[in-house]
This record gives structure tokens, C-alpha cells and sequence, in this order.
């Protein structure tokens, strides 16, 4: 969501060769090209920023590494000119003796990937330099401080050594000196240091066969290649999987003038946003580490101070940190994140981005953003997604009034109520997981290896770490519940315990498969499993649309007011009772675009249904048909009431006929058996199993069902009709307003249409010849949609019934699918998303499309629908929106996020139409 100036094709004029930009010469809209990092430390320096000085290799060369395993022709000589006006630019030469240049060199991809990919940081210190740099900084042990570093990242990321080779080390220096394993890295000095990088370097030669390289220049080279390759690691391809980013993008590496922040008190690094990322309320927000690096605060090992906490320890850096934050979101109009160093006193800003925030927030601020005139109505709707919107539906703890006491409190990391079962690793996360249970992912920090266990999980739960850490970006991220930084818990990992340590609840221990329950929205922590409860939006749709003065319910409001106003698309629900149609009118619904009338044949009914099936004279079907007849009437009287004025469209009986006949194999065993046993058994039992023979069928999923059951059961459609019929005369009796509409499914050919129609036709004229009930078609066959022109001539409206279009354009079973080759599909990249949950453009989509055009070809005014599941999908609502479907019909509970979609689609839609850049382009 960044600020658009300019033409975002300028950069795509540049000669194809080109891989190097210096900061000043790129801005915010090159994400492309350089990453999100490069892009906007290039619009910070441009903002005139305290930006170290730097320039960024492109995603495009990394995409030729990629592919041909080689680093693009060229690309030295650039990286060496580049180099040079970056020296001049510091007055320092990398390999200086005197006065070295040391170098960053990061990965940044067009999308965040917090921590999925490497880092080589003090890239330049070596033998040589070592003595340099501690002359110009008048510090020896820092000098050796930044080459230990080196040879630790330098051998990890770039020639493969374990993080755990160089820990052990570290302990091991420490003990020497006499000190506790986990005493700050402080407190070694320059002679444990310099034996310390002494010791990494025989690690690095031992393990990996190789050295970290003496020249800066072969340093550098080996590190832009390990970013490139860290875009294939599995940690990097698991994040992008459960992002949905595409692999092929590659990522740019960020080459930049150390600064340091671990040079003594009046040092230190820090992170922070313009805006609270987990509630959206105003106010920075962050936490500082003084004497510290960058990836100390990030990975959450040392407990930090708050923002003004650093604000009182420094006052000016401070001061002028705000200055620039500020600027920052005036610039971005959004929530930006930073990060920053302060380097004896002198700020530096090393990163910014808009930065993630949970769904609350965005509400939340996109809400404030629009009421203080930063950003237009259409900016604000663009700023929300229908899916975090279904994020502030799920539910929320059940207020005990203080029955249940929290064990313990952390950070509020990222909001929800989870309840699992403790479990202490990613591994056994992910195990517990697919067997079924729901899991809290409970660790003394996390790292992106725990990744997979933090999709797995429900919740995560750390010991370590502030609202920055990689537990709590990460969670937001995914939407999962997170509680971190408990500092009360004692965690032990191995032995798979957390023990409470302080207050009233200490001595407590949660045991490994423990139930708890974490709330990622004040931070406690509970040792049971607590009651659940809806959500306030979901308690403010219930409530008729009134609310409490909540902040976020409010900007719900608000948004969703914005939707409405811009959609195209109408919104109805799919709904059979009259509790769900009432439920989905408070949720927004225009009407009902799906009744299935099935379950109105179900549960206590049944056995009418099946004497139906199994009549066998008429008199004996009149008799059943009459008695379904007064049930399916009551049914449509409810229907209609509770959607009084708005339409309801009742899908005539649709399932397999054997679903209501008892199974096959049970029957016929249940008869083998009393023969074999001789026992008695009755005629009408007989009579059954032969029906039940007579009606099964190897596919009923392609058998007889829809349209072919209404027109092979005499009076079956005949009696639903009339059942219609003569509950909207009967509501009109009552006052009402009903509006219904009759729907016939699984239809193939036209003549099916024709025949059902006219039979629907004739028993509306015979309960009431003044009734207008239009008769239309759920398109949900490949044929269908095909010949959807000859369709349209007996249809008054289509809608789309895209869960069996997608099973019959697929060939795949809706129902068994999902189980079994999936997650194999989904791994292979087959699919991108189950194509039945987000429709697939190409194939069912080009149906959509093709039946839209032909179905309007015959009736320019037909009006046309979807109410199959994609219906509430917000991809696949932006995908109707574009092939001009007049509504979607989706469940109760998703109404609300296909009205956002709906609204959003237009916006998205028209400011695609006009050329524009599409989410957060400048509307002012
Ligand atoms: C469909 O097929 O998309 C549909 C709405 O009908 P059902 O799911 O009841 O088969
Ligand atoms: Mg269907």
C-alpha cells in the first residue's frame, strides 16, 4: 500500500541489463524490482531521511540466478561501480586498512517474508581491517566484536555451518571466562573475542571445508549469493505457500553502509510503528535495545525497553525518531513499521514499510485515517480485506466475571481466543495437528523454523519476546491467536513443561497435552479450556446493526456502509430455515439466492419419503404427496416471512433419491442374515431391499438427482410448487410481502427446463392464475453453460451452482477430493487454492463467463447469480463482479464479507479501469 508517484513502468524503461540501483535512484513503486526494502530505502533517502548510504541488486538478477545458476553477466562490474560512489559517499573503502567500510547485505522481497530468508552483516572486517576499524572506533572490542560476527553469519548463511556449531562456542567462551552460559555477549572482552572469532574460523574450516574469505570483495559476492539462494530455502517456500506469494518473484539484496548499535550505552537499535499494530489505536509504538544489533531485538533473546522508555534514556535521537515516523505516515498515509539504529547518539533509519497489522487494526485505521481526511472513502474500503473482516467474526473468551483467574499474563500479540493442547515443538505441533487436535504451539521463543507448527497450531504461546518478535509478527500475519514474552513461565522445551514461576499461581506446571487457553487480546494465559463466545461484530450484526461505541465495530460499520454504497454485486444467503434466513437479513442479506428444500425431506420425514419411492399404487402416492405437501408449506411460510420483501429463491429437491432409502449393504445383510438364521422376515422388508436395489447407482453424484428426479417421480416438483403457491398466497393473506422465485438444478439440456417449467407454470396457474413466480436454472453442468443461449430461452433467471460445476468441469468427487491427492496438488503448485473454494479462472470460470454471454445473448435483461460456495469467497466474488454476475449467494455468516468484497471489487474494478495503480494509489 504505498504512495504512487510517478509511472510504476519508469523503471521498466531502463536497459534490461541494468540490475543495480543506488537508494537514490529508486522509489516507493519499485517494490518489483527492488524488494519492499530497497524500494523504500530508496523513497526514505528521496524523503531526505537519515539513510545510511547503500544501493540494491534487483529481483531480476536474482530470477537469472535462479534459473541459470549463475550470477548475470555483468552484474560484478555494476556491483563495483556502485561500490565505488557508495565509498565516496561514506569516505571509506571496503578492505581499508586504516578506515574500513563494513556492509549489510540483505534479502527483501517484493512481499515481507520476516525472516525467511538471510542476512550478512559487517561484511569488510577481516585480518587486515580488524586493527583499522578498532582504531576508528577506539574500540578494540567491538572491532572484534563485528568479526566474530562475520565468521558466525558469514559461515552459517553462506557455507552452511549450524547455528548450534557457533552457540556452543559462544557458551564455551563464556564459561572460560568464569561466566553463567547465558550472560550477555557483552560481558566477553577484546581477547575472548579475538579467540572467540579465532575458534569460529577453525569451526567454519572443519565443518564446511572452506574459510570465510579474506578479501571484502569475495565477502560481498558470497553473500548476494546466499540471499539469492535463501529464496529457495524451505523455511522461505513454507511462508510463501501459506501467503500465497508466487515463487518465481525472487528477491532483491539491499547492500548498505553498516551503522552500529552496539558500540556502548549511547548506542543501541530498535523497531517500531506509527500506529499500535495489534489494536489500530494511535500512538508509536516499539521496543529499543541499547548496545545491540538489529537482529537482537527482531529475534526476541533479550528483553527490551518500551519506546519512551528509550525516550527518556536519549532524548534528542528520540525526538527526531518521532520527527520521522511521523513524516513516514503522512508520506505512506498508512501504519508504517521501522527499524533503526543509534549509533553514539546519531539516529539512523535502516527499514521501513506499511506495516502488518491485525485485522482489528486495520479496521481501525483505515477507519481513523478516512474520519481525519488522510485518505478518501475508496482508499479506506481498499485498506480491508473480507478476510480479515472474517478474522473479527471468530469468537472470543466467555467473561468469567473472575471465576477463572489467568496463571499468568504476557503481551497481547496477536487477538483471538485459542484453546489447545500444550505442545512444545513444531514437530509435534504439526503431528498433533493432523491427527486431529486442536494445539497451542508453547515455546520459549520461535524462530522461523517453527514455522510449520505455527500454522498448525491454534495459538502460539511464548516465554521470550516483545509485540516485535518473530512469534508475534509472524502470528499477526497468519491470523493466529498469540500470546508472547510470559515472563512469569519457566519453559522447558525438552522436558516439555511451562512452570509458573511468579504470583499467586506459581508452582503451576502445564505438562505437555495439557489443555490451556491463551487470549492474544489481553495476554492471559489460563490452564484450562475456557468457554467461547461470538465476537462484538458478529454481536452488533445480531443486534440490528446497533454498537457500543467499540472502535472497531464501529469502523466495521463504517467500512461495511462504504461497501454497500459502491457495490454492484448484490448479496444474498444461502439459507433453508426460518432462523437462518432471519440471521442472514440482521448480517445484511438482500433476500435468500439458495433454499435447498433437501433437508425439509430429512430426519422424521423420511419414512414419508420413502413410502413416495416405494408406492405402489397412486393412491397410495397422493397420499404421501399430500402429507409432504402441508410440511413443505409451513417450511415455504417461514421462509417467506422471515424475508418478507426481499426475494426467495427455492431450489426444487435436488439429492440422490437413495439418500432417503436405507443403505444398500446394511439392508441386504440385515435380510442374508435372519434367512440365514431363519428368523421372520416381513414383505414389506423385502419389498424395501428390492427398492433400495432398484434406485442404487454406482455414481449418484452423476445419477439421478435435480431436474432428472422432478421430471422421473411423478408429482414430486408438482407438489414443492404448489407448496409454494399456496404459502405465498397465504402470507399475502397474512399482509406480507413475499417474493419468490422457483429454481431447478442439475439441468443439462434445455428441453429438461422446458418440461419442468411448464409443469411448474401450470400448478402456479391452478393454485392462482394471478401469481407471478419466475421460474429459472442453477447452471452447474459444463453442457449447461454451453448452451446456455437455448437454456435462457426457458429460464427467467440463471444462477450458478459453481460447487458442481467445479466437480463436473474437474471430474473430481466435491466430496472426496479434498482428503485425499490435495495437499499433494497443492505442494506440486497444481493448484494455487482448492478450486473449490476459490474458483478456478481458466476452466470453471471460462464457463461463468461463457454462459453469462450467451445466457444474455437471448435475454439481455436475465438476471444471473452464484450460489455455490465461491459465492462467499472474496477472490472468487471479484471474479463475478468482473463477468458481470448481478449477486452472490453465500452463507449466513459470510454475508458480511461478500458485502465488503462486493464493494471492494468495484472500487478495485473501476480504479483498475482507469489506469491507476490499484490498491493504496493516491486518491486525494
Ligand atoms: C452447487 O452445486 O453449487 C449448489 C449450490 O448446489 P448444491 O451444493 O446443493 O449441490
Ligand atoms: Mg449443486
Amino acid at each position: 500500500m504505498l504512495k504512487t508517484e510517478g509511472s510504476a513502468s519508469a523503471y521498466r524503461a531502463e536497459p534490461p541489463d541494468r540490475y543495480v540501483y543506488d537508494f537514490a535512484d529508486g522509489q516507493a513503486t519499485m517494490s518489483d524490482l527492488l524488494g519492499g526494502k530497497g524500494a523504500n530505502l530508496a523513497e526514505m533517502t528521496r524523503l531526505g531521511l537519515p539513510v545510511p548510504p547503500g544501493f540494491t541488486v534487483t529481483t531480476e538478477a536474482c530470477r537469472h540466478y535462479l534459473k541459470t545458476g549463475r550470477l548475470p553477466g555483468g552484474l560484478d562490474a555494476q556491483i563495483a561501480k556502485h561500490l565505488a560512489g557508495l565509498e565516496q559517499a561514506a569516505g571509506r573503502r571496503l578492505g581499508d586498512a586504516d578506515d574500513p567500510l563494513l556492509l549489510s547485505v540483505r534479502s527483501g522481497a517484493k512481499f515481507s517474508m520476516p525472516g525467511m530468508m538471510e542476512t550478512v552483516l559487517n561484511i569488510g572486517v577481516c585480518d587486515a581491517t580488524v586493527a583499522g576499524l578498532a582504531k576508528r572506533y577506539g574500540d578494540e572490542r567491538f572491532a572484534w566484536d563485528c568479526y566474530r560476527r562475520l565468521v558466525q553469519m558469514y559461515g552459517r548463511t553462506v557455507l552452511g555451518v549450524s547455528a548450534e556449531e557457533f552457540e556452543r562456542a559462544l557458551i564455551q567462551a563464556k564459561v572460560r571466562k568464569g561466566l553463567v552460559p547465558d550472560a550477555p555477549d557483552t560481558a566477553l572482552d577484546a581477547d575472548a573475542l579475538r579467540a572467540l572469532t579465532r575458534r569460529f574460523q577453525r569451526i567454519v574450516r572443519e565443518v564446511s571445508g572452506q574459510e570465510v574469505p579474506q578479501s571484502p570483495r569475495e565477502q560481498l559476492s558470497g553473500a548476494v549469493r546466499a540471499v539469492f539462494e535463501s529464496w529457495d530455502g524451505q523455511r522461505a517456500r513454507v511462508y510463501r505457500r501459506r501467503e500465497g506469494i508466487p515463487d518465481d518473484l525472487g528477491t532483491a539484496v539491499t547492500v548498505m553502509t553498516m551503522v552500529f548499535g552496539n558500540l556502548g550505552g549511547d548506542s543501541g537499535t530498535g523497531v517500531g510503528f506509527t500506529r499500535d499494530p495489534a489494536t489500530g489505536a494511535p500512538g508509536v509504538y516499539g521496543d529499543y535495545l541499547s548496545d545491540a544489533e538489529g537482529e537482537d531485538v527482531v529475534s526476541g533473546v533479550r528483553n527490551t525497553l518500551t519506546l519512551e522508555q528509550f525516550g527518556a534514556l536519549d532524548p534528542d535521537a528520540y525526538r527526531e525518531l518521532r520527527r520521522h515516523m511521523a513524516t513516514l505516515e503522512e508520506h505512506y498515509r498508512d501504519l508504517c513499521d521501522i527499524e533503526f539504529t543509534v549509533e553514539r547518539g546519531k539516529l539512523w533509519m535502516l527499514q521501513t514499510r506499511v506495516g502488518k497489522r491485525t485485522a482489528a487494526a486495520a479496521f481501525r485505521i483505515a477507519a481513523d485515517l478516512l474520519a481525519d481526511g488522510t485518505i478518501d472513502e475508496d482508499e479506506a474500503l481498499c485498506r480491508v480485506t473480507g478476510e480479515q473482516l472474517a478474522q473479527l467474526m471468530f469468537p472470543c473468551f466467555a467473561p468469567s466475571g473472575g471465576a477463572i483467574a489467568p496463571i499468568a499474563k504476557g503481551i497481547a500479540a496477536s487477538p483471538g481466543a485459542a484453546v489447545g493442547h500444550a505442545v512444545f515443538s513444531s514437530a509435534d505441533a504439526v503431528a498433533r495437528a493432523a491427527a486431529g487436535d486442536r494445539v497451542i504451539l508453547v515455546r520459549r521463543e520461535t524462530n522461523p523454523d517453527d514455522l510449520p507448527g505455527m500454522i498448525a497450531a491454534s495459538g502460539v504461546l511464548t516465554g521470550r519476546g516483545g509485540k516485535t518478535s518473530h512469534a508475534a509478527v509472524v502470528a499477526r500475519g497468519m491470523g493466529r491467536t498469540c500470546v508472547c514474552g510470559v515472563e512469569s513461565l519457566e519453559i522447558d522445551e525438552q522436558l516439555g513443561t511451562a512452570t509458573v514461576t511468579r504470583g499467586r499461581s506459581a508452582g503451576i506446571v502445564i505438562n505437555r497435552g495439557d489443555l490451556i487457553s491463551i487470549d492474544g487480546t489481553d495476554g492471559s494465559v489460563y490452564d484450562t479450556e475456557i468457554p467461547v463466545v461470538s465476537s462484538p461484530v458478529v454481536e452488533y450484526f445480531e443486534g440490528h446493526g446497533t454498537h457500543t461505541g467499540d472502535p472497531v465495530v464501529a469502523a466495521v460499520a463504517t467500512l461495511l456502509g462504504i461497501a454497500d454504497s459502491r457495490a454492484q454485486l448484490g448479496v444474498r444467503a444461502n439459507a433453508d430455515t426460518p432462523a437462518d434466513a432471519a440471521r442472514a437479513r440482521r448480517f445484511g442479506a438482500h433476500g435468500i439466492g439458495l433454499a435447498r428444500t433437501e433437508h425439509m425431506f430429512l430426519g422424521e420425514r423420511r419414512p414419508i419419503v420413502e413410502r413416495l419411492i416405494l408406492a405402489e399404487s397412486q393412491q397410495d402416492r397422493t397420499n404421501a404427496l399430500n402429507r409432504l405437501l402441508e410440511l413443505q408449506r409451513a417450511d415455504f411460510t417461514g421462509l417467506l416471512a422471515a424475508m418478507d420483501g426481499l426475494p426467495v429463491t427455492v431450489r426444487l429437491l435436488d439429492p440422490p433419491l437413495h439418500e432417503f432409502l436405507p443403505d444398500l449393504t446394511e439392508l441386504s445383510v440385515e435380510i442374508a442374515v435372519a434367512d440365514a438364521t431363519h428368523q421372520p422376515v416381513t414383505a414389506e422388508r423385502r419389498e424395501l431391499l428390492a427398492a433400495v436395489r432398484r434406485w442404487h447407482e454406482q455414481n449418484p453424484m452423476l445419477g439421478l438427482r435435480g431436474v432428472r428426479l422432478g421430471l422421473v417421480v411423478p408429482g414430486l416438483y408438482a407438489m414443492q410448487v404448489r407448496a409454494l403457491a399456496e404459502a405465498i398466497v397465504a402470507r399475502r393473506g397474512d399482509g406480507g410481502a413475499p417474493l419468490a422465485h422457483i429454481m431447478i438444478p442439475l439441468v443439462a439440456e434445455a428441453h429438461e427446463l422446458e418440461l419442468a417449467r411448464a409443469e411448474a407454470k401450470r400448478v402456479l396457474r391452478e393454485v392462482d392464475p394471478g401469481l407471478t413466480v419466475s421460474v429459472g436454472v442453477m447452471i452447474e453442468l459444463p453442457r449447461a453453460a454451453l448452451t446456455a443461449r437455448r437454456i435462457a430461452e426457458h429460464a427467467e433467471f440463471f444462477s450458478f451452482g459453481t460447487n458442481d460445476l467445479t466437480q463436473t468441469t474437474w471430474g473430481m468427487s466435491r466430496d472426496d477430493a479434498e482428503g485425499a491427492f490435495f495437499p499433494a496438488y497443492l505442494e506440486h503448485g497444481v493448484f494455487t487454492a482448492s478450486p473449490f473454494g476459490t474458483i478456478d479462472p481458466e476452466g470453471v470460470g471460462a464457463l461463468v463467463r461463457a454462459a453469462v454471454k450467451r445466457g444474455r445473448w437471448t435475454r439481455p435483461d436475465l438476471e444471473i447469480g452464484v450460489c455455490g460456495e465461491h459465492g462467499g469467497d472474496p477472490a472468487s466474488i471479484h471474479f463475478f463482479h468482473q463477468a458481470g454476475v448481478d449477486y452472490v449467494s453465500c452463507s449466513p455468516f459470510r454475508v458480511p464479507v461478500a458485502r465488503l468484497e462486493a464493494g471492494r471489487a468495484a472500487v478495485l474494478a473501476r480504479r483498475e479501469a482507469a489506469g491507476s495503480d490499484a490498491v493504496g494509489s493516491d486518491t486525494r
